[in-house]
């Protein structure tokens, strides 16, 4: 197994004026890029592994044989490129509205507004770098946390629906330390409610 990039469905200008062309094209094809590259580098050394696909990985890593520092390489940069590959994949100019989602965010949260302000904030108060994410977690109970730097959800075997990418690199360029207006102008571009 191989990582890939994934292709952006979309032009890197056509989630302005939310979030700004030269953002996209550097946090796709360099840092998205990089977490590739030094996922496979990592692999390349394990072809043992090769017959797992990442997501597995991720959720196994405490009990593969590696090195811990392998382990460690693995768990961020396996972990930057699942994010970023969702995170890429929910997004859009267009809305692509998910009534499915939208009624188990009403049964989980209230409304689909109410999740809106819980996950607002999660990822407004998370220190330092990190994701918000929703997930589907024990008994498909949904719920939104944060992570810090690439740790993902499936390492608890919780399922990834939404993420949002707080590390700086994400809007700084754009909107400098005004991260509450990144969140709160994101909800633009989120395709899927
Ligand atoms: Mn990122």
């Amino acid at each position: 197994m191989s990582v890939e990039l994934p292709k952006l469905n979309y032009d890197f200008k056509a989630l302005e004026p939310f979030m700004d062309a030269q953002t996209v094209e550097i946090h796709y094809t360099r840092h998205h890029q990089g977490y590739v590259d030094k996922t496979n580098a990592v692999l390349e050394k394990y072809p043992d592994l090769q017959d797992l696909d990442l997501e597995e990985l991720m959720k196994k890593i405490p009990i593969l044989e590696m090195e811990e520092a392998d382990k460690t390489v693995l768990k961020n940069n396996g972990g930057g490129v699942l994010a970023h590959d969702l995170f890429w994949d929910i997004m859009g100019p267009e809305k692509e509205i998910d009534e499915k989602l939208a009624l188990d965010l009403e049964e989980n949260f209230g409304s689909v507004s109410k999740f809106k302000q819980i996950f607002s904030e999660a990822a407004k108060s998370h220190f330092a770098s990190g994701w918000t994410w929703l997930v589907k977690g024990e008994k498909g109970k949904m719920q939104v946390y944060s992570t810090a730097n690439h740790d993902s959800p499936l390492a608890k075997n919780h399922e990834p629906i939404l993420v949002l990418d707080v590390w700086e690199h994400a809007y700084y360029l754009h909107y400098q330390n005004r991260r509450a207006d990144y969140v709160d102008n994101w909800w633009n571009i989120l395709k899927l409610i």
